[in-house]
């Protein structure tokens, strides 16, 4: 009788089944809209294997994704074309895992994707905040003309939610315009009994421990003090999370897909 083999089309450990699952993880590989260097569609099929070099037991949180966690890989989404239909086919998986009463946890692909989540967790909560990490602004109203982009995706949920439902951290970059802007957002992480949206883009890690990914900003966090936020920011009230921006082929040793891994499995345990 064969022993049953990894199953490398599933995140480790996300092998429960969808209806018993409390978050459902999904791919949305798209990176049309890339400013600088593209390849970020391929994050979630490469983190899926990879994930294999890790356990799923945390020491940092003495919990294991598969004793301690609910949770079903759902795959990645089918994206192509024009940005307003792959946010609308990200909204309708959002919208649709929220309806099932359960956590949807995206994993892009560029940081554009984000706007998809955003609209249909708002729509689900009218009192949606946003927590945005990341080193750059991402508040251009437009990039070259275009106002559907990943320099552009905080500014469209800005537009959103106003400017007291946005906090970012880690920023380290944009434009003089931008960071004006940046001044009059949420000084502080939202209390805990509103509705939180958590965004990632894994790019506010310094380039020296995560540099897999289009554009590397220098003067970045470190592993240790992006968990240290996470962890303060996963206590709150989140409803829906995403983590982009990993380009897994600008870092061939693969330490930035194994870091993105770890991360996201940590994540996942402090859900
Ligand atoms: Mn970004
Ligand atoms: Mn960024």
């Amino acid at each position: 009788m064969l022993n049953k083999n990894r199953d490398f089309q599933t995140f480790l450990g996300c092998d429960k089944n969808y209806n018993e699952a409390d978050v459902v993880i999904f791919g949305a590989g798209y990176d049309a809209t890339t400013s600088n260097k593209p390849g970020s569609r391929f994050a979630p099929s490469l983190m899926r294997l990879e994930s294999y070099g890790l356990e799923t037991y945390s020491p940092a949180l003495d919990k294991d994704l598969e004793e301690d966690a609910k949770i079903y890989d759902a795959g990645d989404l089918e994206l192509y074309g024009r940005a307003e239909t792959v946010l609308d086919a990200i909204e309708v998986t959002t919208a649709q895992i929220l309806a099932d009463g359960k956590t949807p946890f995206m994993i892009g692909g560029e940081h554009l994707v984000t706007l998809g989540g955003v609209r249909a967790a708002l729509k689900k909560h009218p009192n949606l905040h946003i927590v945005h990490l990341d080193a750059h602004t991402d508040l251009r109203d437009d990039y070259m003309g275009e106002p559907l982009s990943h320099a552009t995706v905080i500014k469209r949920c800005l537009d959103l939610v106003g400017n007291d439902r946005v906090y970012q951290h880690g920023i380290r970059s944009g434009t003089k315009e931008e960071f004006a802007l940046a001044s009059n957002l949420r000084k502080t992480l939202p209390p805990k009994d509103v509705p939180v949206y958590l965004t990632l883009d894994l790019d506010v890690l310094d380039p020296s421990a995560f540099c897999g990914t289009g554009t590397p900003e220098a003067g970045g966090l470190t592993y240790l003090e992006l968990m240290a936020k996470l962890k303060e920011a996963m206590e709150l009230n989140i409803v829906a999370l995403d983590m982009v921006e990993l380009a897994p082929n600008y870092d061939q040793s693969g330490v930035s897909t194994a870091t993105a891994c770890k991360v996201l499995r940590e994540m996942l345990l402090m859900l």
